[in-house]
């Protein structure tokens, strides 16, 4: 039986382990463009930018946060990608292996 004494212990790990967990993912470095596996899928953090003329599958819309290897959920400016193992892309952010989620 959990007593609300009990609760009133719990609460602040709670919001501690909450706390962690954010702190955590705001710890994830983002992707360099420069980096030489981004460079070599045209990876731009504003799909706008891509690079049209050598990626010519690029369409207008086309961005991470509508991709199926973006990881990050909706409404967030950047999450993890499964090319990128370790860092986060950016939501509006693009690249030549983009895949529209099904
Ligand atoms: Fe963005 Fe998709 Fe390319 Fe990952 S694979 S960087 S989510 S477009």
């Amino acid at each position: 039986m959990t007593s609300r004494r009990t609760f009133i212990q719990i609460l602040p790990l709670a919001g501690g382990l909450a706390l962690c967990a954010r702190t955590a993912f705001a710890d994830v470095p983002n992707v360099d463009p420069k980096d030489p596996q981004a460079a070599a899928l045209g990876y731009v953090v504003d799909a706008t930018k891509a690079d049209k003329a050598k990626f010519t599958k690029y369409a207008a819309g086309q961005a991470c946060g509508g991709c199926q290897l973006y990881q990050g959920k909706a409404g967030d400016a950047a999450g993890p990608c499964a090319l990128f193992a370790g860092k986060q892309v950016s939501a509006k952010g693009w690249c030549s292996a983009y895949a529209k989620k099904a």
